[in-house]
């Protein structure tokens, strides 16, 4: 199962035919992503989640597909019986990952990615699946190194507002590699960078949908601090894509995935009015505590051994999202 030559190119698969890939986290924005980009590569997709922050109009989307199955169920309490289920693949992508879910949701976040990702680590080890972890940029805390590559370790504060899902993260990245190294497990490791796009919820929290849903609506848009902070936006199909590049990786180690296109917050906002034409302004309101800096990753490691450019301008990006969110708001 382990790899030998971690530099050696990424060989993507024309067909997903015959193979099972299952997804935790299925009703989520990036997971329902993922899950049909995997149906219409021919594979079946088992799909888990218990709605904490997902949507059942995700999982009616990906119901459509005769290959896709789901089982709702908290993956930190137990996983469905998969015996005599052949599993090749498992994403875990389960985990609220908004900051405003970390003042309510913060044991949820905590146990999902310890207990969870131990429940679908020994799946992996029981089925000789391979297994991808879903990390984050925030492993890197508020980095003290611009940009970010991945062989920075990071500057996290361990008891601020933002440690449950931080640490948690750092947690699942060690038991991963720990089942990698102890168990020999196939495991994948990515470290996801701000990203944004359809199927996000509209009242989500974070500043991509916050800023169209104000713009939309005539609201003030509420930036957070001087707005001189900055992130990278990847938009979700250009993610996906990455994932599954790593996926089909040599390297156990983790790999930054996103979009280096690096915007102030401020920025960000006063595109997002002009480019929906809206009559909205802009408020500052306090900047919450640990909020990181500067945001941006190297994608140096990925792009050695893949393809792998993102696509999508933030322009056009912006522009389907805000499509979305005006076909949904027209919905209700
Ligand atoms: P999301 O909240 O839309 O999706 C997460 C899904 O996991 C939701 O459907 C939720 O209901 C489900 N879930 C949470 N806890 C669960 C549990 N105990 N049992 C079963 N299901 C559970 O968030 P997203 O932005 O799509 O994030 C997906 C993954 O990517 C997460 O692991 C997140 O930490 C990671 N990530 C996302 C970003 C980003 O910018 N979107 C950045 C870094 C990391
Ligand atoms: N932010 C903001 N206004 C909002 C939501 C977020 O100014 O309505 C800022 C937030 O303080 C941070 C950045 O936008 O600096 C990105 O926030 P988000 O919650 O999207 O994700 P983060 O990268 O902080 O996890």
């Amino acid at each position: 199962m382990s790899i030998s030559d971690p530099s050696k190119r990424v060989e993507l698969p024309s067909s997903m035919e015959g193979k099972t890939v299952l997804v935790a986290g299925a009703a989520g924005f990036v997971p329902s992503t993922v899950s049909e980009f995997y149906l219409n590569l021919g594979a079946k997709v088992i799909g888990l989640d218990n709605f904490v922050t997902g949507s059942r109009s995700n999982i009616e989307i990906l119901n459509k597909y005769e290959n896709f199955e789901f089982h709702e169920c908290n993956i930190y309490e137990s996983l469905p019986d998969f015996s005599g289920v052949k599993i090749d693949y498992i994403l875990s992508l389960a985990s609220p990952a908004s900051p405003i879910d970390f003042k309510v949701l913060p044991l949820e976040i905590m146990r999902v990615n310890s207990e969870g990702t131990m429940h679908l680590l020994e799946l992996a080890k029981d089925k000789g699946a391979r297994f991808l972890e879903a990390s984050t940029s925030e492993v890197y805390g508020d980095p003290e190194i611009h940009p970010q590559r991945e062989d920075y370790v990071g500057h996290v504060n361990p008891i601020g507002p933002r440690a449950c899902y931080d640490e948690a993260k750092r947690f699942a990245e060690a038991m991963t590699m720990s089942y990698h190294t102890k168990y020999g497990v196939d495991t994948r490791i990515i470290r996801i960078f701000n990203t944004y796009g359809p199927r996000m919820r509209p009242n989500d929290g974070r500043v991509i949908p916050n800023f169209i849903n104000q713009a939309m609506k005539g609201e003030d848009l509420t930036v957070y601090g001087d707005g001189l902070q900055t992130r990278s936006f990847c938009y979700v199909t250009d993610l996906v894509n990455a994932i599954h590049n790593v996926l089909f990786s040599h390297d156990h180690t983790p790999f930054n995935i996103g979009n280096p296109d690096e915007y102030t917050i401020l920025d960000a906002a006063k595109y997002i009015i002009e480019a929906l034409g809206s009559t909205s302004k802009i408020v500052h309101l306090e900047l919450p505590k640990d909020d990181p800096k500067r945001r941006r990753p190297v994608l140096d490691k990925l792009q050695a051994v893949s393809d792998y450019r993102p696509q999508v301008s933030f322009k056009d990006g912006i522009a389907k999202t805000a499509l979305y969110f005006k076909e949904i708001a027209q919905k209700n």
